[in-house]
Formats: C-alpha cells, sequence, structure tokens
C-alpha cells in the first residue's frame, strides 16, 4: 500500500492494546473495525495466551488461525495484528492463578509492551501516531510520552463507574472509602451522579483491604487515565447524560456505544475462547420468548452453593433455559458442578453449553429473558436484542450496573431480593415472574424503548456517530499540531524519544 510523503497527509496509525480478558478485548475488537471504517490505521495487539485460545476455539472454524483480522482486511480495511506477552508461558492457567496473572499485568507486562511500541514505531509506515489502551492497563501514559504518541483511552465500561473511579479521592475524603469503618450512607457529592448507595459501588470500591493487586492495578490505571488526550467509552450520551458532561470538565470524553457493528451480526474476527456450541435447532422448537439465557460471562466464577441454589431454582419452575456452563465457572478444578440428576431432571426444556456465539442466541425469537452477572457487554447485547434482564452480580462493575438496570432503567429485576446469598425459592419467584407475558410486560416495553435509544444513537446524527466523528476529527487536528510542533524544533518527538532511549540503554 502507498502513503504519500508528508506526515500530515497519512491516515492516523494507532496501536491498539486490548485488555486480557474477553469482555475487554471483544469491544476493542469492535473499536479497531469503526475505527479502520473512519480512516485509522490499525495495529490490533492481543496477548499471546489469548491468542492461542482464540486460535484453538477457532480451528474448526473457517477463520484462518494465525491472523484474526484477516477477513476484515480482505473488506478493505488496514487492520494489522500481532501479540505480545503478558509475561506468563501461555499454556499458564489465568482462572486458577487470578493474582499471579494481575501481578503480572501491574509489574511485567509494560516491559514486554514498550519492546514491542519500540519496535512498531521504528519499522511502520505510515508511522504510528496514537497509542490507545484499555484504561486498566497501568502504563499507557507513560509509554505513550516515551514515544511521542498520543495517549487514547479505552474505557468498555459505564460512565458511572469510570467517574466513581475517578473521584476515589473524593470517596475516600468523605470516609466511603479506603477507611476502616466506612460510611453506609448515600454518596451525594461526585460531580454529575445522583446520590448513590456505596452497596452500588463496584466490588473493589466495597472492600476494606485496599492493599490487593487488583486496587494497585486501579489506582495506577486511573492516575495513568489522568495523562490521556482522549477517553472513549462504551456508552451512550443519552443513558448517562449527567455523569458524562460532569466527566467532560475534566477529560474529552466520547461516549460512542454501542461499539458493536450497527447490524449485530456474528463477527468475522474470531474471539471466543471455548468453541461454541450451535443451539440454534434447540431455540428453533421452542415457542416465542419461551427461553431464559443463562450465562455469567467469561471471566468471573460463581460459588458452587450459588450455583446450586440456581440450579434447584430452575428446577422449581416450568421455564425453559439455556445455559452457557463454562468449565471453569465454578473452578477450573470442579468442572462438573451440578447436582446429581440435573440434566436428567431438565430433559427437554433446559439445554446446558460450555459456551456459545451469544449476540446469535440473544436475537433468537424463542429467547425471552436473560440471567446475567451483569457484564456490561452483556447488558449492552441484551437491549440491542430487547430481551429483558435478571441480574446476578458478582464482582467489579458488575454491582454498579445492576443499578442502572434495575433501579434506573427498569429493564430488569434482581436475582435475590435480600442482599447475599441467593436462595432457591426466590430464584423460583423472580425467574417466574420476568418469564411471565403479563408480569414481564413492563420489562419488555421499556428494553424496547431502551434499544431504541441506542440504535439512534448509531444513526446519522445519533449522538455516537456525531461523538466518534468529533473525536477522529480532534485526534487528527492533535496529531498534526503536534507534528508541526516536534518538526518545527528540527526534529520529531519520536526520534529524540528513540535518542534518549538509546542514550538510556547505554548509561544502563
Ligand atoms: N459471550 C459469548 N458467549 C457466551 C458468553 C459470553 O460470546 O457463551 C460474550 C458476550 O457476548 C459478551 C462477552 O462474552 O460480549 C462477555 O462480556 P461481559 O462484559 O458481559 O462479561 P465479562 O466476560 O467481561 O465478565
Amino acid at each position: 500500500m502507498g502513503f504519500p510523503n508528508s506526515p500530515e497527509q497519512h491516515p492516523p496509525h494507532a496501536i491498539l492494546f486490548a485488555y486480557p480478558t474477553l469482555g475487554h478485548v471483544i469491544p476493542s475488537v469492535h473499536l479497531a473495525i469503526k475505527l479502520a471504517s473512519c480512516g485509522f490505521v490499525i495495529t490490533f495487539v492481543n496477548t499471546h495466551s489469548i491468542h492461542h485460545h482464540t486460535s484453538r476455539a477457532a480451528s474448526d472454524s473457517s477463520h484462518p488461525k494465525d491472523d484474526i483480522f484477516a477477513a476484515v482486511r480482505d473488506s478493505g480495511l488496514d487492520i494489522r495484528y500481532t501479540t505480545v506477552s503478558d509475561g506468563l508461558p501461555v499454556g499458564f492457567d489465568h482462572s486458577l492463578h487470578h493474582e499471579q496473572f494481575m501481578q503480572s499485568m501491574l509489574h511485567v507486562f509494560s516491559a514486554h509492551v514498550e519492546e514491542l511500541v519500540a519496535k512498531l514505531v521504528k519499522q511502520s509506515v505510515p508511522p504510528v501516531t496514537c497509542l490507545i489502551a484499555d484504561t486498566f492497563f497501568v502504563w499507557p501514559s507513560m509509554i505513550a510520552k516515551k514515544f511521542g504518541l498520543l495517549y487514547v483511552s479505552f474505557w468498555t465500561e459505564p460512565a458511572l463507574v469510570f467517574s466513581l473511579y475517578y473521584h476515589m479521592n473524593l470517596l475516600r475524603k468523605n470516609g466511603h472509602f479506603a477507611c476502616q469503618d466506612a460510611r453506609d450512607d448515600s454518596i451525594d457529592y461526585i460531580p454529575g451522579v445522583e446520590a448513590i448507595h456505596p452497596k452500588d459501588m463496584m466490588s473493589y470500591l466495597q472492600e476494606k483491604d485496599t492493599s490487593t493487586v487488583c486496587h494497585q492495578i486501579i489506582f495506577n490505571a486511573f492516575k495513568e487515565v489522568r495523562g490521556a488526550d482522549f477517553v472513549l467509552c462504551n456508552t451512550v450520551q443519552e443513558l448517562e447524560p449527567h455523569t458524562i458532561s460532569a466527566l467532560q470538565a475534566h477529560v474529552p470524553f466520547f461516549a460512542v456505544g454501542p461499539i458493536f457493528p450497527l447490524g449485530f451480526t456474528k463477527s468475522t474476527v474470531p474471539t471466543s475462547l471455548w468453541s461454541e456450541s450451535d443451539c440454534t435447532q434447540w431455540l428453533d422448537s421452542k415457542p416465542r420468548a419461551s427461553v431464559l439465557y443463562i450465562s455469567f460471562g467469561s471471566t468471573v466464577h460463581v460459588a458452587k452453593r450459588d450455583l446450586l441454589e440456581i440450579a434447584n431454582g430452575l428446577l422449581l419452575t416450568h421455564v425453559n433455559f439455556l445455559w452457557v456452563l463454562r468449565p471453569d465457572v465454578v473452578s477450573s478444578e470442579d468442572q462438573h458442578p451440578l447436582p446429581i440428576g440435573f440434566e436428567e431432571a431438565i430433559h427437554g426444556r433446559g439445554m446446558i453449553i460450555p459456551w456459545c456465539s451469544q449476540i446469535e442466541v440473544l436475537t433468537h425469537s424463542a429467547i425471552g429473558g436473560f440471567l446475567t452477572h451483569c457484564g456490561w457487554n452483556s447488558i449492552l447485547e441484551s437491549i440491542w436484542s430487547e430481551v429483558p434482564l435478571l441480574c446476578f452480580p458478582l464482582l467489579t462493575d458488575q454491582f454498579t450496573n445492576r443499578k442502572l438496570v434495575v433501579d434506573d432503567w427498569k429493564i430488569g429485576i434482581n436475582l435475590g431480593n435480600a442482599c447475599g446469598l441467593v436462595k432457591k425459592e426466590e430464584v423460583s419467584q423472580n425467574v417466574n415472574r420476568l418469564m411471565d407475558e403479563k408480569m414481564g410486560a413492563e420489562f419488555k416495553s421499556a428494553v424496547r424503548d431502551m434499544k431504541k435509544t441506542l440504535r439512534h444513537a448509531l444513526m446519522t446524527n445519533g449522538s455516537s456517530k456525531k461523538n466518534m466523528e468529533c473525536f477522529v476529527r480532534d485526534l487528527k487536528t492533535k496529531v498534526s499540531t503536534s507534528h508541526a510542533r516536534s518538526t518545527s524544533n528540527g526534529h520529531s518527538v519520536i526520534d529524540s524519544t528513540l535518542k534518549q532511549a538509546s542514550w538510556n540503554l547505554f548509561f544502563s
């Protein structure tokens, strides 16, 4: 491919680092495609581990194994693909040894990233101009500065969650976080955020011990994001208008979601970590809106006790269900956690699978509800499919997402009514409530309205479409002004950074 000689005429070239868990990789892939459609050249980076698992899961399909973007490139988009070590062996069980994986993210990963960025900056045509990285990384601002790149932070969760993390200092100052006897009254001082109860904050902000590796990652990541030139968020302006405008007073924050393609068709880029079961025939055999889809996402674990209560609660109902039970959903050391005899007892009305194409399942007319852990992608996908939600949050942002779904938007209900442990009787009661044609009608109608909001946001003149255009324009302006600044000094920022790096090496 030929590129003009003058750097200002080059298309922006971004290196995009996806955070190595599926709930972050999937929206990052969509972002890469969206930006490439806006004229960017993208070099997409997965970890060796994510690459290994996705290419293994895709091995029985028609997807090319080594270059997950090959089909997208055939359609004319310039997305290149490479991989980087996360500091651990490829066969390492991240699910079983999560703490070590996080330690590696905190202490080791940046060295591998830096090496790769140095190589790409040196070799790439057109020249690399920016670094797009998940907000949870602890190094983007530092590395972007080192190589003279603009830093675009990608936030894959709601703006509300970003805002609570961004204002951790206020929470601390007011005694709602990181103190022995944290207050448990409402928090009403976060700019743009309506009063929120501490139990609705992300799990990490509710914990007493803030010395964990996850806390260190969050603290560092939210220091880094203050150095971002832009923040892109997978939300919609109309869903969180006040939170977003308050954030815009501090950072150039762009709501560009939902980031998945308007057609909501299955991506040609393989992202599954496990091979997908095809449930179409089984779903075809079920009446319209009669099946409850159940999934707890790609990463979190469910306590065995809760899983058994859910299974026994389902037995008390007559509802059809399709349940995704990842092999490690309780632990990779307990791959068959269901009660003995469960599969025989649900014969005909229940199907258990290890993984599926969630968007294909959710859009099937037989699906009438979604029992979810409240991962943000799952929520957006469910809204898009007009499927109301039954909420069972387990970790991290899922508690805050639940509040949005149940308390603010009223597009779903809680699985458990009491705080804490879930009981089989309430499982059966709430499953029946959501799936009942009459009782569930208000949630169906609310989710239908919300889908319209999401759809409008992506249309011409819609908020997300305009925000994306605005971001691209502002970024191009910033690229050309920083280029002009660096060349007026007689040398490019990148040149001087590389020079600095070689001096450092020389003296080390
Ligand atoms: N997903 C899928 N198949 C499944 C379960 C989940 O393709 O059987 C996808 C789902 O469509 C979503 C992602 O995995 O895009 C899960 O992201 P989410 O934010 O909901 O949860 P996380 O995995 O991050 O906890």
